[in-house]
């Protein structure tokens, strides 16, 4: 049987002016909380129940709750967008719906049905309206969440789990909107492994690579690239985006989600807009030492990083460490055509500017 969550009737809301006031300023990422969520409960035996949409409020967390000491969690993130007619769609959500599955079955948390997921989402965007902010570029950010709520210190799956799905304003997600930025490769630090989390939406991926964004910022970088575990020569992706490279050869390359890489929907929506600038996506490893010759030699003349939260983010600069201090491989033309016209066809589809061809929009209210 499919969750409804329904509102549950005479949850405050924050007075109109307020609302206005917080999104004529930038709202920034993560930091302003829309008035509900959406709560379920799964019990082992029973399945999901109570599922709903109530006021935005703390959690009661028991210090014995299983997430607290062994991470059992996983999310999601997506948009929904006021497009000028005032209308609301969200953009492939049942490709978060999909994802959350494969995290939780990697998680072993419970099955949420993309039905439910989908359902939920609908259902906080639409309590929540008044939220989505209406100016250029930005959106309501949806984050759905899973996560054991057992209390029990003893290794096993939990045997209570909380959905939850909250959801705020958000403006652009670097402070220095779009410029583009530098970027660190690590080979000291590793996000995934073979067998590992990587291709799973989970909080420990990103309590784990906390410790390279550090080493990033210390070197003078706004974002961390990882390279394989096993040898440091390849690209993975960055701690929360997957990584392009573009070719003088009119090629389109990230390398393949198989195993320790996450399975982006901007990455996957990329791919497909490709052919429309004459550009060819491929799939396939891209070497360390192919990146850093290629930049040298003009073969590569634009990368940029991609994500829900910052749609594409240009990349100037791969800095790393070299005998005798960090080198730095500058990208020709960092803001360059392919990367702005795949950005610009992008965001012009999510804010229904654009003809979707391809159905990826929704519309929730
Ligand atoms: C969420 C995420 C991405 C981007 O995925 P989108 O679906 O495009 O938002 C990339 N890498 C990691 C590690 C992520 O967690």
């Amino acid at each position: 049987m499919s969750l409804s969550f329904d509102l549950v009737p005479g949850t405050p809301v924050t007075a109109p002016e307020e609302i206005a006031r917080v999104l004529s300023q930038d709202p920034g990422f993560g930091i302003h909380f829309s008035d509900h969520m959406a709560l379920a409960t799964w019990t082992d035996g029973i399945g999901w129940h109570d599922d709903q949409v109530t006021a935005y409020a703390p959690f009661q967390v028991d210090p014995g709750d299983a997430v607290l000491h062994y991470a059992q969690e996983i999310f999601e993130g997506l948009k929904a967008y006021r497009h000028a007619d005032g209308s609301i769609w969200l953009f492939r959500p049942e490709k978060n719906a999909q994802r959350f599955i494969r995290s939780a079955e990697r998680m072993d948390l419970p099955r949420l049905e993309a039905e439910d997921f989908i359902t939920a989402v609908t259902a906080v965007t639409r309590a929540d309206a008044a939220w989505v902010p209406g100016a250029e570029e930005q959106s309501l950010y949806i984050r759905p969440f899973m996560f054991a709520a057992e209390s029990f210190l003893g290794v096993r799956s939990a045997k209570t789990v909380t959905f939850a799905t909250i959801a705020g304003p958000a403006g652009a997600y670097f402070k220095t909107g779009l410029s583009p930025v530098d970027i660190w490769v690590t080979t000291t630090w590793s996000r995934a492994g073979d067998g590992g989390t990587g291709a799973a939406k989970c909080g420990g991926n990103y309590a784990s690579s906390l410790i390279a964004g550090k080493e990033a910022y210390a070197h003078g970088c706004g974002q961390v690239l990882f390279t394989d575990a096993a040898t440091h020569s390849w690209l993975e992706e960055l701690g929360g985006m997957n990584v392009f490279i573009v070719t003088q050869a009119g090629e389109l390359v990230t390398p393949p989600t198989s195993g320790t890489i996450l399975d982006g929907v901007t990455r996957d929506s990329i791919l497909q807009l490709a052919p429309r600038f004459g550009l060819k996506p491929v799939e396939r490893p891209i070497a360390l030492a192919e990146l850093l010759e290629g930049i040298a030699s003009g073969a590569i003349p634009e990368a940029f990083a991609c994500g829900t939260a910052a749609v594409i983010t240009p990349i100037s600069a791969f800095r790393y460490a070299a005998d005798g201090g960090d080198q730095d491989a500058t990208l020709a033309n960092p803001f360059g055509q392919a990367t702005a016209a795949l950005r610009r066809q992008l965001v012009d589809i999510q804010w229904g500017r654009a003809a979707d061809e391809f159905g990826w929009t929704t519309r929730v209210a």
